[in-house]
């Protein structure tokens, strides 16, 4: 179901690059990380100034939270090998900290006091609509599966790649976007191989994303992002038809609409099957000497297919 417009599709299509799904880890605070090989190096920098003040809510099957915000923090890890050709520069740094401190500001100045709007959620209908000429102005307005809808000012609005408005997807995002502003020959060039971006919401809560500098492609310096969370390497977020109780104590849940989620069969087919039993009831074909039972209907569906 496409609910933006090709338009912005194409806007949004960067070339692919290749990727390694082993490099991909999301790890909580304990910031657990795989032994350093010999030689190598790292430089880490979160400093004050890496934050971003933004509102969103998070949206699956039948759930949604409600529109709420965060401060926002951010780090970025460089990790380098001497064994891989690279060196430390005659500036005798791994990287120019200024260099990454200048890129992150950027960054964060960006999404600051903005609606963290996932262009690709499966759940949200998302429509743009341009009051000028120039686009700047218009608005954005977010229809969810529980019939409640927001519109927002486009320039309130950061349009980002990704699916779900999570830290760790927003993780992803930065990571590319960190990149792109790094320039990724140039990381390459002075031997550093990985780099790892932290997201933290709140103290203590925070996903980092970690992947190897791509070498294909590094001119773009970007990463793809809305395909690599869409094409697999991300697992998809369980049925939560089993566990509704937290979305129904937080009133989101919209109690007569069933999942329709892969898992379940989805609500396209459960409506077919009920169609394909009231054509056999119709037709004559259901029959039974006494009440119909649940095995009847299963025996006419299954004859039916
Ligand atoms: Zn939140």
């Amino acid at each position: 179901m496409k609910k933006i417009t090709e338009e912005l599709l194409d806007d949004r299509q960067h070339s692919r690059h290749s990727l390694s799904p082993i490099l991909l880890t999301f790890h909580q605070t304990d910031n657990h990380r795989n032994p350093a090989p010999m030689n190598s190096f790292e430089v880490y920098v979160s400093k004050d100034t890496f934050k971003f003040n933004a509102a969103h809510f998070v949206a699956f099957q039948n759930y949604r939270e409600r529109l709420h915000g965060h401060n926002y923090k951010i780090g970025v890890r460089l990790l380098g090998d001497r064994q891989g050709g690279g060196k430390i520069g005659p500036d005798g740094y791994v990287i120019d900290f200024g260099n990454i401190k200048a890129v992150c500001k950027q960054v964060c100045k960006r999404l600051n006091e903005h609606f963290l709007c996932p262009m690709y959620s499966d759940v949200l209908k998302i429509t743009l609509s341009d009051d000028d000429n120039d686009g700047t102005k218009g608005s954005v307005r977010v229809e969810c599966q529980d019939g409640t809808h927001f519109v927002f000012p486009k320039q309130d609005c950061m349009l980002l790649p990704i699916v779900h408005a999570t830290t760790e997807e927003l993780g992803i995002y930065l990571w590319s976007e960190i990149l792109h502003g790094l320039h990724a020959p140039y990381l390459l060039q002075r031997g550093i191989h990985t780099m790892e971006v932290t997201v933290a919401e709140a103290p203590g809560q925070e996903a980092t994303f970690r992947h190897a500098i791509p070498t294909e492609n590094s001119a773009t310096g970007k990463l793809d992002v809305r395909h690599f969370i869409m094409e697999g390497d991300v697992i998809p977020m369980p049925c939560p038809t089993e566990s509704d109780k937290t979305s129904k104590t937080q009133g989101t849940q919209s109690a007569s609409s069933p999942c329709s989620c892969p898992d379940c069969g989805g609500t396209t087919k459960f409506s077919e099957q009920l169609q394909q039993l009231a054509a056999a009831i119709n037709n004559g074909r259901l029959q039974s000497k006494g009440p119909i039972s649940a095995q009847d209907l299963e025996k006419a569906l299954s004859e039916q297919t």
